[in-house]
């Protein structure tokens, strides 16, 4: 007699962590034709670096941000380092393509952190659930 394997399923199978983590991150957000995010894109430029490149980007996103800069501190190369946070985009499945490729076309100085979920070929285990 085999036996019976019991797997409980993410989220009791209601939906897929693609869909719970499109609709807890991206909640409230859209694409900007209208449909729900599927991937979202934030830009940051080195302080240092934009403050030379392109002082008046700095002076709108001051006039932007209610007369503050939105600086972080990343550390990408092993040194942390003070980003200004440029802008934020969301993508739907159909304009993920063009958000990419206007990413990929931004200054190499550019950062680019891209979120679209967990990815889709990773199996969700959920252990312990009573096997
Ligand atoms: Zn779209």
């Amino acid at each position: 007699m085999a036996d019976n394997i019991h797997r409980k399923k993410f989220m009791d199978g209601k939906e897929t962590p693609q869909e719970t983590h499109r609709r807890v991150v991206y909640a409230g957000r859209k694409c900007p034709c209208g449909l729900p995010p599927a991937s979202r894109a934030i830009t940051f430029a080195p302080f240092k670096e934009i403050w030379t490149r392109e002082p008046e980007r700095v002076s709108w996103l001051i006039q932007q941000n209610n007369g503050q800069i939105p600086i972080v501190e990343l550390n990408t190369n092993g040194t942390p380092e003070k980003f200004i946070r440029l802008g934020e985009v969301f993508a739907c499945d159909i304009c993920k393509p063009a958000l990419e490729k206007a990413m990929a076309g931004l200054p190499s100085w550019v950062l680019v952190d891209w979120d679209e979920g967990p990815d889709p070929r990773n199996k969700v285990q959920i252990v312990g659930a009573g096997v």
